[in-house]
Order: C-alpha cells, then sequence, then structure tokens
C-alpha cells in the first residue's frame, strides 16, 4: 500500500488521460479537474466524561453542472482535505458513467469512530449535520454512508435536519434505514453492480465466472457483499478474503457468507475455522494467483510495485480509489484488465438515486424493481464504455469510463450557458 500517493493528485490525472482524447480547452479542464467549493471545519463536541471533543471535518462540492452534489461521509483517521476532494471528484464521473442526474460530493470527519460511544457518535454526528444545514438539501446536496457510516448516521443527520428546518424531508440524505424511508436493496447496491461489472467483464473477455477463483480485499459492506453475490448467483470460488486485521486463504473455497457471520461475531475474518484455511498477509492476498481480484477496502491499495506482482487476470474496483495511476500503467502493461471503481461500485449511489426518487414521490418500490434497474443501469454503462473503448482506441477502460462521463459532463455545463 502506498502512504505517499495523493488521491486528489491521482483523479487529476485520471482526468487529464481521458482529456487528451477529447477535445477540451485549457480553462473548462481546469474546471473538470478542482472542486467549486469545500467547506472545512471543526467540530466541538461535549465528550461522555464532560471533556470538550474537536474534530476536523470536510464537506466537498466538486461539480454540480448535471444536478444536485451527492456523495457519502467518512469517519476515518485518514480523512484530508485532499481525500475528500478527491473521492468528491470521483462522484461526479461515477454519477455520469451510469448517467444518474447527480453531481458530485464528498464529506468526511478525521476520527477512529470505534473509539467513541454511540452517544458520543450520535452528538458528533448532529454536530456537523448542524454545520451542513446551510449547504444540503433534497435539491442542494444530498449526503450518503461512506466508510464507517452507515444508517444510524444517516437517520441522525435526517433527524438533525428535518428538525432545524420543521419540515420531513426523507431525501435530504439517503442510505437511510427502510423505516425511515431507506430503499430496499440499498446495503446490497455496492456489491451488486461490483458482481454484475465482474460478470459483464468476464463475458467480454469469454472467460467462464462458474467456478472462476476470487480474491477480495477489505470485508465490509462493499466487499462482503460482492463475495456472497459472486458466489450465491454467479457460482464463482471465493478463495481469499481479507480485512484491517489480516487475511485467510482456501483454495478448496471459503463459503462467504459463513465468514460475514465469523467476522460479525469476533470482528474480524482473521481466525475463521474452516481446517483448509489458511491465514496469509493482506499483500499476499493481493497478489494471489487468481481469475478475479477485487479490491473493496481504501484507496492506493495497489501501487506500481505491487502491480509488478499481481497475478489476478482481472481486477474489478469495489473501493474507491484502491490502485494509483502508475499500477494502472503497469497493469496495462501486464495485460491484466481493470474494471475502474466509477463503473463498478456505482451500485451504491445509483440505488441511492432510487431512493431519493422514491422520497420524493413518498411511493415505495419493491426489492426484485430495484434490482432489475440497477441491472438496466450498469450493464447500459457497461455497454457505454466498451464502445467508447473501441471507439478512442483506450489504453484500458478507466480511461473509457472517464471519456464518456466527462462528455457528459461538458455537455451539461455548455447547454447551461455560463453567468455571470
Ligand atoms: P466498510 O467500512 O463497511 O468496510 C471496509 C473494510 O475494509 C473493512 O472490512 C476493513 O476492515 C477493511 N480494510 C480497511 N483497511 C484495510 C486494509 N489495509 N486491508 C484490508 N482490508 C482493509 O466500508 P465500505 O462501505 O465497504 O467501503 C469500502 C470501499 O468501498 C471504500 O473505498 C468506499 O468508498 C467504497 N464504496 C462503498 C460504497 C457503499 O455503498 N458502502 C459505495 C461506493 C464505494
Amino acid at each position: 500500500m502506498s502512504e505517499d500517493v495523493n488521491p486528489f493528485e491521482s483523479l487529476q490525472e485520471q482526468v487529464d488521460d481521458a482529456a487528451a482524447y477529447l477535445d477540451i480547452g485549457e480553462d473548462t479542464l481546469e474546471r473538470l479537474k478542482n472542486p467549486e467549493r469545500v467547506l472545512e471545519t471543526n467540530l466541538s463536541v461535549e465528550m461522555d466524561d464532560d471533556s470538550l471533543g474537536v474534530f476536523r471535518a470536510f464537506r466537498s462540492q466538486f461539480n454540480g453542472d448535471r444536478g444536485p452534489y451527492k456523495g457519502g461521509i467518512r469517519y476515518h483517521p485518514g480523512v484530508s482535505r485532499d481525500e475528500v476532494k478527491a473521492l468528491s471528484g470521483w462522484m461526479v464521473y461515477k454519477c455520469a458513467v451510469v448517467d444518474i442526474p447527480y453531481g458530485g460530493g464528498k464529506g468526511g470527519i478525521v476520527i477512529d469512530p470505534h473509539e467513541y460511544s454511540e452517544s458520543e457518535l450520535e452528538r458528533i454526528t448532529r454536530a456537523f449535520a448542524k454545520e451542513l444545514r446551510p449547504l444540503i438539501g433534497v435539491d442542494r446536496d444530498i449526503p450518503a454512508p461512506d466508510v464507517n457510516t452507515g444508517q444510524r448516521e444517516m437517520n441522525w443527520i435526517k433527524d438533525t435536519y428535518e428538525t432545524l428546518e420543521n419540515t420531513t424531508e426523507p431525501g435530504v440524505v439517503t442510505g437511510k434505514a427502510i423505516e425511515s424511508g431507506g430503499s430496499r436493496g440499498r446495503v446490497e447496491a455496492t456489491g451488486r453492480s461490483t458482481m454484475l461489472t465482474a460478470r459483464e467483464a468476464f463475458d467480454l473477455l469469454g472467460k467462464n465466472m462458474a467456478g472462476a477463483s476470487v480474491a477480495v480485499q477489505g470485508y465490509g459492506n462493499a466487499g462482503s457483499v460482492a463475495a456472497k453475490l459472486l458466489q450465491d448467483e454467479l457460482g464463482a470460488n471465493v478463495v481469499a478474503v481479507s480485512d484491517s486485521s489480516g487475511a485467510i486463504h482456501d483454495r478448496a473455497g471459503l463459503d462467504a457468507h459463513e465468514v460475514k457471520e465469523h467476522k460479525n461475531e469476533t470482528g474480524s475474518v482473521t481466525g475463521f475455522g474452516s481446517d483448509s484455511a489458511q491465514e496469509l498477509t493482506n499483500e499476499e492476498l493481493l497478489t494471489l494467483d487468481v481469475d478475479l481480484l477485487v479490491p473493496a477496502a481504501l484507496e492506493n491499495a495497489i501501487d506500481a510495485d505491487l502491480a509488478a506482482d499481481v497475478k489476478a487476470d482481472v481486477i474489478v474496483e469495489a473501493a474507491n480509489g484502491p490502485l494509483t495511476p502508475d499500477a494502472d500503467d503497469v497493469l496495462v502493461d501486464r495485460d491484466v484488465y481493470v474494471f475502474p471503481d466509477i463503473l463498478a461500485n456505482a451500485g451504491g449511489v445509483t440505488v441511492s438515486y432510487f431512493e431519493w426518487v422514491q422520497n420524493r414521490q413518498r411511493f415505495y418500490w419493491t426489492e426484485e424493481k430495484v434490482n432489475d434497474e440497477l441491472e438496466r443501469h450498469i450493464v447500459e454503462a457497461f455497454e457505454g464504455l466498451v464502445d467508447a473503448y473501441e471507439e478512442h482506441d483506450l489504453p484500458n477502460f478507466r480511461t473509457a469510463a472517464y471519456v464518456v462521463a466527462i462528455e457528459r459532463v461538458l455537455s451539461a455545463y455548455e447547454e447551461a450557458g455560463s453567468w455571470p
């Protein structure tokens, strides 16, 4: 893992790589590479022992040409201004790839949430929601969960916003619990789009997914659901998984559901009890000889050095930004096919969009309808990538995704005209 690669510089490089195939002026390109605004604030919150906790927090609104800003809120000690800016930019291009009417945003608090009680986390989240109130809104900016946040935090943000605004507006955040206006299928959506992208990729490359060996780095929401669906719906053989405590490997196959139950009970995937399972380091997992590797943890998991040792045939990115731009170049040279985050994990924001549509109509869909609509968006987006890849003779599918997305963002910008 490469700590020193700045994810914001990676995003800017990815946009430059795609812009080289398009006719874009320098000034317009700057606009596509920088956020419109970033809120940086300190949250001051009373702790359980009566001391004052102070937490740095950010919200970046990157681009609103295609609709309201949209993107998650991350709680992690590694959150930084540049990380939030990068993640908000990736949201812009992700929403454009799957053609949903949003711009991109992202937020975060510099915090290890495991060190705080539930009531402290509630006060911290409500303090952040209070700071965000002038910026967010159902037609302005719509937060959602990301690493270490989930339904509970979204429910707190919604309640704080609704209380301050004296209204009911469930569509102000997505990723809520069903009873608070959430959508069926939202929890599984990111893993589902990862599975669908892998299915389409194997089909395109003429590879068989049934029995294919799969390694998954990160066993949280995105990784564990992807593993379960690859196993249950496509018959893949999940041979290795990891989390921040380490990795486990079994050539005979791990049961993705049992591993998740073990993680829920013990807090980690390590120590999983099948007789033939061995423990590995995280780096060993990333260089296993498998048909499919799914990075589903954090940014910069694979740098150029590690990419030289990757033995997987195909990588489908469930995490945001798991490969550095230099790793991308190495993998192109080594004929490893990479299917990018802004398509593969777009299921989360796509079903967030369905949740927002349902909230606005106050009319709720069945899980089957959610999954069918999600499949349609991902398959159509995949086909759009393949068309761009062939039409422009592009080096990889990431550049293809950015070409499609940038063209859509630019035409919305140009059609709006400029004011003042
Ligand atoms: P999560 O908190 O549920 O899970 C993260 C997992 O990664 C945990 O199992 C953690 O132990 C593991 N991890 C952390 N560092 C690791 C390391 N160095 N090696 C191996 N494992 C490590 O988070 P999530 O929601 O699953 O998000 C994971 C990634 O997917 C992030 O990049 C996130 O931005 C992206 N993503 C998530 C969603 C969503 O809907 N949840 C949507 C789009 C993108």
